[in-house]
């Protein structure tokens, strides 16, 4: 007969065990995405980030494809690739501070967190509110505390902590809405995808004059912007 303590002792076992195969499948996606990854950092990060902890249960299996996931509302957790690529054309660096439309479950969020360190901040908009909670659990639970989830329509940025040094946008605009080019730091970058049926990547850079410089990263598939800039 098995104590109560020794159960508990067998599921925390367990627990342990499977963390440690989680750990495996992502070291395994992360190698097969050396296409994508060219930057270390990057690389790093997307290793020490635990994406099955940012999906629903029924799905922690597939955390590790390199696929979108369903997390409710219609709304998807982006695909690893697509998180890679976003987070290389972003430039992160230590320190900076990071405003993110669409927070989804929060994953790309952790990522952007983990490489703007201790130092630097990610604000993350959400519309849906059950998302919002979702986003606020799993980075709670994997304990990413320098990244702040906001309940808002990210259409129209978040003006309270603009600049950005960063603005990435995680939903499909129709446009690229007026706010979040204002929202930019002077020296900035900002990626949008952009288009309706056929989307574009777009990354933006302002230069130190304000000026907008614009350019086309290839098609991509993102659920809408929707909002007072957005569809
Ligand atoms: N970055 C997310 C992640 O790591 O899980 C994936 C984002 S999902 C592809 C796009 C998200 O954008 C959805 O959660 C959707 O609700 C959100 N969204 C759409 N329009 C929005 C808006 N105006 N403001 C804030 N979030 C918006």
């Amino acid at each position: 007969m098995i104590s109560e303590e020794g159960r508990g002792e067998k599921t925390h076992k367990k627990e342990i065990e499977e963390e440690k195969e989680f750990e495996e499948l992502r070291k395994r996606l992360i190698k097969g995405l050396e296409f994508y990854i060219l930057e270390e950092r990057v690389r790093e990060a997307m290793l020490r980030v635990p994406r099955h902890k940012f999906v629903p249960e029924y799905e922690q299996r597939a955390a590790y494809t390199d696929t979108p996931l369903d997390i409710g509302y219609g709304q998807t957790i982006s695909a690893p690739h697509m998180v890679a690529i976003m987070c290389e054309l972003l430039e992160l660096s230590e320190g900076h501070k990071v405003l993110e439309i669409g927070s989804g479950s929060g994953y790309n969020a952790a990522v952007m967190g983990e490489l703007v360190g201790k130092s630097g901040h990610v604000y993350t908009v959400e519309r849906i509110e059950p998302l919002v909670h979702f986003a606020r659990e799993n980075l709670k639970e994997t304990c990413y505390n320098n990244v702040t989830v906001i309940l808002e329509d990210g259409s129209m940025g978040y003006s309270r902590y603009a600049p950005y040094d960063r603005i990435t946008v995680t939903c499909a605009a129709p446009r690229i809405p007026e706010p979040l080019l204002d929202q930019l730091k002077p020296g900035g970058i900002m990626v949008i995808p952009v288009g309706n049926y056929s989307q574009e990547l777009i990354r933006i850079k302002k230069d130190l004059d304000g000026n907008i410089h614009k350019k086309k990263k290839g098609g991509v598939v993102f659920v809408p912007l929707i909002g007072k800039y957005g569809f």
